[in-house]
């Protein structure tokens, strides 16, 4: 009798979680005496140190990651040039340099092309959808898979929406208006604005400004409105172009160097994951909320022309990419069941919108007076 009430006893204080029983009896003595590990980390960023939005990204991971560990995870946040520049990021964190590192995976389109994947693609997935794919439609798989041959773990660590076409100081009425025309554009879109005559640059945010305003560039795209005013482009450049067909809903990427990341504890790995995956959809978050405002702003205070590119000009654009798309992803088998992946999700996820978003946003957009 005695022996039973053991046993059961032993089985409830497993089942709450409890360490203590006869069969080991200092354990608990032990792990009161060890003071849990802690790791002081560096974190370096494609950002300017505290630039509001996605900037901020990496600062509040690193935040929520020190308060849910209790501090045994510190991360020290460094801004674009503080340890390294803003597109060494990917190799510093690649080579163990850093343990981590915050940006957007299309920066690195140099050495992992299809990489770009996981960021934006021209006339892809919006934030919503880019969000269902990766989290729930195979790509976050695909992305670790990628990710693995560079000694990389990658989580999502931001988006932004739909950003805006760029700004620009002549009109854009065909696509040979775009002929000569340098632009900072990175990633796929950027490629595509080449394929079309212009000359695309990826210059970090901090730069982008000083480039407009020297003549180093003649146009620019970077986010949307709520950044954009920030930046202040609109002192150097006169027509804001609208939609962002070449990022429709770029997701941004939290990378931790693998080795580091697997001498992590499980707990530890754990909340690194989930204060990215957080801070993932509080970005897209904050730009929802704040650039609307910050689009006034620039038309009535700063007499930006807010212009809509030509359907012409942006099915050109998408011929252009559909054909780029196609040589990026070449023989290679997992680029081909990246793209695959991306393809099947792209075109179901349209398909249902057909019925829900798109639905609703033209309904309600006729029923309030506007163009549809
Ligand atoms: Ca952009």
């Amino acid at each position: 009798m005695k022996k039973k009430i053991l046993i059961w006893s032993s089985l409830l204080a497993m089942l709450l979680g409890c360490s203590a029983g006869p069969e080991n009896p200092s354990s608990e003595a032990s792990s009161q005496s060890e003071p849990a590990q802690t790791y002081q980390w560096r974190l370096v960023t494609t950002w300017p140190k505290n630039l509001p939005g996605l900037g901020m990204a990496p600062e509040n991971i690193a935040d929520r990651i020190r308060v849910m560990s209790d501090g045994r995870l510190d991360i020290k946040v460094y801004g674009a040039g503080e340890v390294v520049p803003a597109l060494e990021t990917f190799e510093a964190v690649s080579q163990g340099t850093v343990q981590m590192g915050h940006g957007a995976s299309y920066y690195w389109r140099g050495s992992v092309p299809i990489a770009q994947f996981f960021t934006a693609v021209p006339f892809g997935l919006s934030a919503q959808e880019m969000n269902g794919w990766l989290l729930h439609g195979g790509g976050m798989a695909l992305w670790e898979e990628l990710y693995a041959q560079y000694n990389l773990v990658p989580v999502v660590g931001g988006n932004t929406g739909v950003q805006m076409a760029g700004w620009f100081n002549k009109e854009i009425n065909s696509l040979s208006d775009l002929q000569g025309v340098k632009m900072r554009i990175p990633g796929f879109g950027g490629e595509v604005f080449e394929a079309a005559g212009g000359t695309a640059v990826n210059i970090p945010a901090g730069e982008i400004f000083t480039s407009l305003q020297t003549g180093v560039i003649d146009a620019a795209e970077w986010v949307g409105p709520f950044n954009d005013l920030v930046l202040g482009f609109h002192q150097v450049a006169k027509y804001y172009y609208y939609p962002g067909w070449q990022e429709p809903g770029p997701t941004l990427e939290l990378i931790v160097n693998k080795e580091a990341f697997d001498a992590l504890p499980s707990d530890l790995q754990a909340i690194v994951r989930s204060a990215s995956q957080a801070v993932n959809s509080d970005v897209l978050s904050e730009y929802t909320a704040r650039n609307n405002r910050a689009l006034k702003e620039l038309v009535e205070q700063h007499a930006v022309e807010v212009r809509r590119l030509p359907n012409d000009v942006l099915a050109q654009l998408k011929n252009i990419s559909d054909q780029r798309v196609a040589a990026l992803v070449g023989d290679d088998p997992l680029n081909q069941r990246i793209f695959e992946s991306y393809q099947n999700y792209r075109s179901g996820v349209m398909d249902y919108n057909e019925l829900s978003e798109r639905a609703f946003l033209n309904v309600r957009a006729q029923l309030e007076g506007y163009d549809p």
